[in-house]
């Protein structure tokens, strides 16, 4: 994959850093307070601190961190920043569901440079779907992400980054919520790109994540969604632990290759055979498999009971999820009466299968849409 060292330069010309300090894991930040001379006894101690102040206190600039000498955190300012990457537009739907669109550094002023991150809250739960990369190489056929040519992979920082702009307008850190009752209580990687595409800077950041003590999620209630890239889905049990979900979307290669086009370099039983070792290798909950509802496509019930032959040796909940047209998509929603009829096939077999609510419609819902949107707007300007 493509070099994403965007943040090689730690300096900038008003003598600030540049590099994120969130993105580092806390052995480098220990390497790092070395070369400043910080003595060896204190060094643990400071770590934990900067540790501290960014995952839990929420802080944007070295300054607010109050328990640290002045003269290393003016050494951190020289060569760190905490701030956020720009957010580009806002949008929020009636229904809660607020979708952001981040820019991020590019080297030739590119407006291409920006992901999409959104808050879906509901009752018991806040969920914030995160991006990898910029656009994708998979083109899966029913994606508006897959019409956008991959870009490039996001660094660790810049996939912490989207939790931490979440956290910040949201007022959800820790510090203003002594009662511990966060706003936002899962994340899943179902943003734009392929997250196993981007395996080095995922996993480093979902550890970040789960760190117990920066932000603390649970790795129950973080979720890695990937479209099929076998190779990959052992290291993710093995070396992040996080809960596993599958773009599946068809039960036979002959539909899937067509919706889902890796499925020709990783077909269903190659792709079934991970899966069937993933929980065991986690001993675990479920895997989710998520399966798009596409009229005439794959909705018929005989495409259920091909659903149930193939997923009959994973625990696994099959997310229906209805099709949410974007223009020029070439496929149509099912009636809902046949996603029902669907559910029902899969229920009756012993399968947990929710339908999901339709979230955010009014503001362009769908994957990669309002990235598309705001290049349109700005090209007409
Ligand atoms: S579904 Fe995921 S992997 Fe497929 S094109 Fe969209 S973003 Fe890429």
């Amino acid at each position: 994959m493509m070099d994403t060292s965007t943040e090689l330069s730690s300096t900038n010309q008003n003598n600030q850093g540049t590099k994120k300090i969130y993105g580092q894991s806390q052995s480098e930040i220990s390497e790092e307070l070395e070369k400043f001379h910080v003595p060896r006894k204190q060094n643990s101690m400071r770590t934990k601190q900067i540790w501290n102040w960014t995952y839990l206190g929420g802080v944007t600039e070295f300054s607010e961190i109050k328990n640290m000498p002045k003269e290393l955190l003016n050494q951190l300012s020289k060569n760190y920043t905490l701030a956020r990457n720009p957010i580009a537009n806002e949008q929020k739907s009636n229904d809660g569901t607020i979708k952001w669109l981040v820019d991020l550094p590019s080297e030739n002023n590119s407006t291409n440079n920006q992901i999409e991150t959104v808050f879906i809250p509901e009752e018991n739960r806040g969920t914030l779907c995160i991006s990898s990369q910029i656009g994708c190489t998979l083109n899966c056929s029913f994606c508006h992400t897959g019409t956008q040519k991959l870009v490039r992979n996001l660094t660790a920082a810049e996939i912490v980054s989207q939790l931490l702009i979440a956290k910040d307008n949201l007022d959800d850190w820790h510090k203003n919520n002594p009662n511990n009752s966060r706003k936002i209580t899962n994340v899943v990687m179902m943003g734009m790109g392929e997250p196993l595409y981007n395996f080095d800077a995922v996993k480093k950041a979902l550890l970040i994540m789960t760190d117990c003590d920066g932000l603390a999620l649970s790795k129950r209630r973080v979720t890695l969604s990937t479209s099929g890239i076998v190779p990959y889905i052992e290291r993710v049990g093995n070396e992040i632990g996080v809960s596993l979900a599958v773009s599946l979307h068809a039960a036979k290669d002959e539909i899937r290759d067509i919706l889902v086009p890796i499925n020709k370099k990783y077909p269903l039983k190659e792709l079934m055979k991970a899966c069937e070792s993933y929980p065991k290798i986690k001993n675990s909950s479920k895997i989710t498999f998520e399966y798009v509802m596409l009229k005439d496509i794959n909705d018929s019930l005989q495409d259920a009971k091909d659903l149930i032959k193939i997923l009959s040796n994973i625990p696994s909940k099959i997310n229906l999820i209805p099709f949410n047209p974007w223009p020029g998509s070439n496929y149509v929603c099912s009636d809902m009466r046949q996603i029902k009829e669907f559910a029902k096939v899969l229920s009756d077999a012993g399968f947990s299968s929710p339908i999901r609510r339709p979230r955010g419609q009014d503001i362009l819902a769908a994957c990669g849409q309002l990235k598309s949107e705001t290049i349109r707007l700005r090209s007409k300007k």
